[in-house]
């Protein structure tokens, strides 16, 4: 795995890959069938069957690999779903109004780069209104 935080699993070039691993496992039965209907002998059906076994090895490991992508895949999504339940905990806004106007709000902050510290605070702000228009007030780590 890279640095990439987002999941790139199951992409439609995975779904292809799975489909293709459905193909080549038909294959593989169609190719033993037709291997014990050619063989004339005990030895030929022997061979025949060694390498079938080895199509089949090779096919088993990639269908391994293909399930331990699905199993990364539902530990991210997992992963992903107890960090945005933290967030919401977290990032609920607290507000309160102020004397002399406006409020005082506590809330999280989203830094929009994808970093790992996401989302940052809790910060405090003052928030006014004028002009129509709500004006942010730092005011620091809450
Ligand atoms: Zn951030």
């Amino acid at each position: 795995m890279g640095q990439e935080v987002a999941p790139s699993y199951l992409t439609a070039e995975d779904r292809e890959a799975l489909l293709g691993l459905g193909k080549k496992l038909r294959e593989v039965y169609d190719a033993m069938l037709e291997a014990y209907r050619q063989s004339k002998g005990k030895e030929q059906g022997a061979k025949a069957a060694l390498e079938i076994h080895d199509q089949a090895q090779a096919f088993i490991e990639d269908v391994r690999g293909v399930l331990g992508d699905i199993e990364d895949l539902k530990d991210v999504l997992l992963e992903s779903l107890k960090e945005l339940s933290r967030q919401r905990e977290k990032g609920e806004v607290a507000a309160k109004r102020i004397a002399g106007g406006g409020s005082m709000v506590s809330k999280l902050v989203l830094c929009g780069k994808h970093c790992n510290g996401c989302p940052h605070g809790p910060y405090l702000y003052r928030v006014v209104k004028s002009g129509g228009k709500l004006h942010w007030i730092y005011l620091g780590k809450d």
